[in-house]
């Protein structure tokens, strides 16, 4: 119920700063008005000013914000608010020019005044950071380079689109509306000034030193880590954090659930890697006293954020990991709850954990169900992809009580859910976490 009201707070919170502006203009004293349809541009440019801004906020990592809401969701609510708000920027010269065709001349770079080539180049740079960020892989973009793409346009969009605004100085002009705008632009620099460089020092401050690298099946690695020199961190079977062995300025952090048990002693953490690309592949070059840092740690795929009574995991590949956390908590909290793990992989030999998971089954009430895409000959499991026939084989009875927790790739999680829906389950019952975010 906190959570619900922490969650409507903060969505309150964030309509108020994009509409606030909006409204005092409309309430306190104004310019005269002009034609309806330039001031209907004008509160359009408005809002995707304000927009614009909070852009910062979703994908920020603010505590109090990713606590409120799933990492995943924070971002896709980014993602469709980005092109939500572009339309609305795009929308506010096109009302301009079907007012006064005139105007179309402020779109030749060569002539028209600074203001308005600052408003052009402000829809230029979204463009292209839209481009960037829906068709990424297509483009070939590494994830890195990308990241400072998206940075320094997203900085050069907002920054033209208020000297564009300022300068056009209509609605600017009394005190109260620059002050106004002032205070909102100070927030955002705030925010950007928290992950930029306070976020850094903090995590500088606190570093890890790596205690063991050990080698699992599928091409992955377990690293387990120990605060050095500091408290280190709390965090609940199932969330996950930002990790880096390079100074956390140069932004290269890539997300990893936690693996171990949250009642590990120590407050060791552990991640378990499943190597793929740049950053993964030189997980097996770690070695114990090296120094990595952590930003987390986050998210609410959290099998204590929410009430369960018997339990259903559902995991693919390295999907297994926030699973693995879960079930090595429950181990060492001597639970008694009925689990069931429907593990899919492609084929036996890369079952990450596979004699762990032989050995959690005989210390907890857990059925674990194996899913080869590619099974050996003799196999007499579940074979294929997880669907709903093999969900229904397994289950217990009044599974609809029961709470899953599923992992993994998009494709897998987006086919579990049409599984899940077919059955009927209650969707407040099921929580995922994705692996692909950006
Ligand atoms: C919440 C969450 C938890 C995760 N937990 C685990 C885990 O426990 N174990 C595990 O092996 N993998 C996990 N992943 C996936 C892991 O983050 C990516 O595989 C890893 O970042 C790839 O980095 P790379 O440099 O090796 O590969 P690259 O080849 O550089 O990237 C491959 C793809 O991974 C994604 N990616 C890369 N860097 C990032 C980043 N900083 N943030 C988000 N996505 C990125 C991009 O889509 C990219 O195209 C998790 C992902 C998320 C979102």
């Amino acid at each position: 119920m906190k959570k619900k009201i922490q969650t409507y707070l903060w969505l309150a919170f964030y309509f108020l700063m994009v509409f606030l502006p909006l409204l005092l203009l409309m309430i306190l004293p104004k310019p005269e008005g002009r034609e309806f349809l330039r001031e209907v541009s004008v509160a359009l440019g408005f809002l995707a000013m304000a927009l614009l801004g909070l852009q910062t906020i979703p994908t920020s990592r603010l505590k109090f914000f990713t606590k409120a809401f799933p990492m995943d969701t924070l971002y896709t609510f980014h993602h469709g608010l980005s092109i939500f708000t572009f339309l609305i920027a795009l929308v506010h010269p096109i009302l301009l020019f079907i007012n006064n065709p005139e105007t179309l001349r402020l779109l030749n770079l060569f002539t028209a005044p600074w203001r308005a080539r600052a408003a052009v180049l402000s829809i230029v740079a979204m463009i292209i950071l839209i481009v960037t960020s829906v068709w990424r892989e297509v483009l070939k973009i590494k994830y890195d380079v990308w990241r400072w793409i998206h940075d320094g346009l997203s900085f050069l969009a907002i920054g033209l689109a208020l000297y564009h605004m300022f300068k056009v100085n209509h609605y600017m002009s009394l005190t109260y509306q620059r002050v106004i705008w002032m205070i909102l632009a100070g927030i955002w620099v705030l925010i950007i000034l928290y992950i930029r460089v306070i976020r850094p020092i903090i995590m500088i401050n606190k570093p890890y030193k790596v205690v063991e690298l050990k080698e699992e099946r599928g091409q992955s690695w377990s690293l387990y880590l120990e605060p050095d020199g500091h408290a280190g961190i709390d965090f609940e079977a199932g969330q996950f954090a930002w990790i880096t062995n390079e100074s956390p300025f140069i932004f290269r952090e890539n997300p990893f659930s936690f693996s171990n048990s949250a009642e590990s002693e120590g407050k060791v953490i552990g991640f378990t890697i499943k190597e793929l690309g740049d950053f993964t592949k030189t997980v097996k070059n770690f070695k114990p006293g090296d120094t990595v840092y952590v930003d987390g740690p986050y998210g609410t795929f959290s099998m204590d954020d929410h009430r369960c009574k018997d339990m259903v995991f559902i995991a693919g590949g390295i999907g297994s990991a926030p699973v693995m956390s879960m079930l090595r908590t429950l181990a060492d909290r001597a639970s008694k709850q009925q689990l069931t793990f429907f593990y899919g992989n492609p084929t036996w030999d890369s079952v990450i954990y596979r004699e762990e998971l032989e050995e959690l089954e005989k210390k907890l009430n857990l059925n674990l169900v194996h899913v080869l895409e590619k099974p050996p000959e003799d196999w007499e499991g579940e074979s294929g992809f997880i669907t709903a026939d093999i969900l229904l084989r397994h289950l217990p009875e009044g599974y609809k009580e029961s709470t899953f927790f599923m992992c993994g790739p998009l494709p897998m999680i987006t086919a579990v859910e049409g599984a899940l829906k077919k059955m009927d389950m209650p969707p407040t019952h099921v929580f995922s976490e994705e692996y692909e975010m950006a």
